[in-house]
């Protein structure tokens, strides 16, 4: 499945951190000056200390990159062999079959680093697709722990578009085959992602986006396509064995059915069942995301629908499964985030509308992850 245009040996001694349990994308802070550090942070900003991210632990270390140490027992912790290169701040685990993190090892081709600007579109893909990796461990959907890429396993490939002997540009085209995640690393380019955005309509367009759409191709191909679940999946969101290339074709011919907005979170959605899925799943883990912030910075906007009167703190997203009451609390954070954006002239913080017909495909995604049998 793919869209039809280009998108787009340190050692440690090191800490936990000290965190609140509770608080998920959550906060963390230096163990050594007690100052809020970030998920993408390789150094603390105020004392300078290295920071790690051990991501089967969830948890912030802090040290000196200088010699190996055992956390909790075990040996073999390092810093992932992308550190240096893309600043990765992660942890390759002893069971890691390689030097890089989680993340890192599953990407299987990158471009060409010798160009310091390819190395930094590759960069910024990479720090998005660990908060993909981030979602896929707090979800318990991770699959598997090391890469065989093996046709079938989750494996990414981030490209660059080639220019032939010929002058021709031979387009790398983002999307997702049987496992295989391909992304244009042009996406990683903010002014040809904002030019694309225009181009397409779309209101919204990011690296985050990207990952999140393309990996629920795959996890369609894991949690839907068996004989119960496809039949669910059929009634809330049609029937899948419409043919794809010829619904694309139409999509790109014609623009999206008149009135989507009532049953679509995006104008694509409308192309297939498979695109619609992978859009609305993209939204769930936009929605369990802003919820964890919202939750970790204490964010409880109370509900907009005045018959509502529940007002109590936004809760930890993952520890919540009645899917009603994340939507009641997403909603108002959406909005009070619309707020502040408009607040300072920026483009709505999300900018959709969740109509009844949205939220039903979103239920779904919420049981199946809840409910899910991985094979
Ligand atoms: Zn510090
Ligand atoms: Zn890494
Ligand atoms: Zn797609």
């Amino acid at each position: 499945m793919e869209r039809l245009f280009p998108s787009s040996d340190l050692r440690l001694r090191f800490q936990p951190v000290l965190f609140r349990k509770t608080h998920t994308m959550r906060r963390f802070s230096c163990t050594n000056c007690k100052n809020e550090v970030h998920f993408d942070n390789t150094k603390c900003n105020d004392c300078q200390a290295d920071l790690v991210y051990l991501a089967a632990s969830d948890l912030m270390l802090t040290g000196s990159l200088i010699f190996v140490q055992t956390y909790n027992g075990v040996d073999g912790y390092l810093p992932c062999a992308n550190r240096s290169l893309i600043g990765c701040n992660w942890l390759s685990e002893p069971s890691s079959i390689s030097d890089l993190c989680q993340s890192c090892s599953h990407t299987i081709k990158i471009p060409d680093i010798s160009d310091s600007e390819k190395k930094k579109l590759w960069s910024r893909l990479e720090r998005a697709k660990r908060r993909l990796f981030y979602d896929l461990i707090k979800s318990g959907l991770i699959l598997d722990n090391q890469v065989t890429k093996a046709e079938g396993t989750l494996r990414f490939e981030l490209l660059s578009d080639v220019i032939t002997e010929n002058n021709e540009t031979k387009k790398v085209m983002t999307g997702h085959d049987n496992g295989l995640i391909t992304i244009n690393i042009a996406e990683a380019d903010d002014a040809v992602r904002e030019k694309t955005r225009v181009a397409m309509g779309e209101p919204f367009r990011t690296l985050t986006g990207h990952f999140r759409h393309e990996i629920g191709h795959f996890y369609w191909d894991r949690l839907v396509d068996q004989p119960n679940t496809l039949d669910r999946f059929r009634s809330v969101f049609g029937d899948e064995r419409a043919d794809y290339s010829a619904a694309l074709q139409i999509y790109y011919n014609n623009g999206p059915k008149l009135d989507w907005q009532s049953s679509y979170v995006s104008a694509y959605s409308t192309c297939h069942p498979w695109e619609d899925f992978a859009e609305t799943w993209a939204h769930y883990f936009h929605m369990i995301s802003g919820l964890e912030t919202a939750h970790a910075y204490g964010l409880s906007p109370p509900p907009v629908t005045a018959n509502i009167t529940l007002n109590e703190e936004v809760d930890s997203p993952r520890d919540v499964d009645d899917f009603d009451r994340l939507l009641t609390q997403w909603i108002p954070v959406t909005i009070a985030m619309n707020a502040m954006n408009r607040s300072i002239g920026h483009n709505d913080y999300y900018p959709f509308a969740l109509s009844p017909t949205i939220s039903t495909k979103l239920r779904f995604i919420h049981d199946i992850i809840k409910n899910r049998q991985v094979s």
